[in-house]
């Protein structure tokens, strides 16, 4: 039997971008300069992500049957991400998110999690077989926190790695932490979840120290430019990698992008210590277009970073 795969259980939402000369006011309607429709949602882009970098992905999510719903179907098919796994719903639309954005990137968003909030416990015991044939099984909070929380508990138990991204942060019961094996917050979402204000190297430490002695067993945190940090169980050492210099043009979805290289490297037996690298340029290569789906590098494309870098 074949362990090598990704399953992914998570959101998906199509993002409207509604761009203006600058954002209306509260009770006004402007007239705005233009419109762009795509994909969107922590576990869609982590997927597409690991699919587009070599990995072999299933997704475990829920969408409406509508236009935006077949619209990311088509998506992952092009993309080559398994779409077994993913339930169409006939009782919600899928989930939305409409962003107004100003001349200067400025931008206010309401998200409406739709189908995504209907992923259930049945959705995920459907993918048990996929589950089994994985390497690694990537999580995020985007939907209902019982049911993320019930498929990382049913993950370890069947002995599969577990990464959590915690976004957007909540606070976690602290009796889950035991069956995660890798955790990848940012400095916000660090912050959230120990109580402890992350805004520098050594105070990501200590952060990563309180996942370790809640039962996490690799703590990942990511610190934008300054890459990112690693602490593992039963390792005082603190290790600390950080990504190529590059010019920033759009830093949205970098940390997805992140989660997403590094399930990749993970499920093809690769170390921590060298899939944390391999992320960090591959998140690094991301910042430096426009979008998220389109800004998501090829495989070829990060090694070729990576060997002129190294
Ligand atoms: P999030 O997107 O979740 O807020 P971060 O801002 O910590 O997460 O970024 C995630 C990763 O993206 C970083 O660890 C790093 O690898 C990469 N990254 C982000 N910003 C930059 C940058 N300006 N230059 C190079 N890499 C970056």
């Amino acid at each position: 039997m074949c362990n090598n795969s990704i399953t992914i259980v998570g959101s998906y939402n199509v993002g409207l971008f509604l761009k203006g000369q600058r954002l209306p006011k509260f009770g006004e309607t402007i007239i705005g300069d233009k419109f762009h429709e795509g994909g969107g949602g922590k576990g869609s882009n982590q997927a597409i992500t690991a699919s587009v970098l070599g990995g072999k992905v299933n997704f475990v999510g829920r969408i409406g049957s509508d236009k935006y719903g077949q619209d990311a179907v088509a998506m992952y098919k092009r993309l080559g991400v398994s779409t077994d796994f993913i339930q169409v719903d006939e009782t919600i639309h899928t989930g939305i998110s409409v962003i107004l954005i100003d001349k200067d990137g400025n931008n206010i968003i309401s998200v409406i999690p739709g189908a995504n909030f209907n992923l259930c416990q049945d959705d995920i015991d459907k993918a048990e077989q996929a589950i089994k044939n994985s390497k690694i099984v990537g999580f995020q909070l985007e939907n209902r926190i019982d049911v993320i929380d019930y498929a990382i508990r049913k993950v370890h138990s069947m002995g599969i790695s577990t990464l959590l991204d915690p976004a957007p942060a909540v606070k976690l019961p602290k009796d889950l932490y035991p069956h995660i094996d890798y955790i990848k917050p940012n400095e916000t979402e660090a912050s959230i979840l120990t109580d402890i204000e992350v805004n520098d190297f050594d105070i990501a430490k200590k952060a990563a120290h309180w996942f370790i002695s809640n039962g996490v067993k690799n703590v990942i945190i990511t610190l934008g430019k300054r890459g990112a940090i690693l602490v593992k169980e039963d390792d005082d050492e603190v290790y600390k990698f950080e990504p190529p210099k590059v010019e920033a043009i759009d830093t949205t979805g970098a940390g997805d992008v992140f989660s997403g290289a590094l399930m990749t490297a993970l499920s093809k037996g690769t170390s921590i210590d060298k899939a944390i690298v391999f992320a960090n340029y591959a998140a690094a290569l991301s910042v430096t277009k426009l979008g998220v789906i389109e800004a998501i590098p090829h495989l070829d494309e990060v090694q070729t970073f990576l060997g002129h870098s190294s």
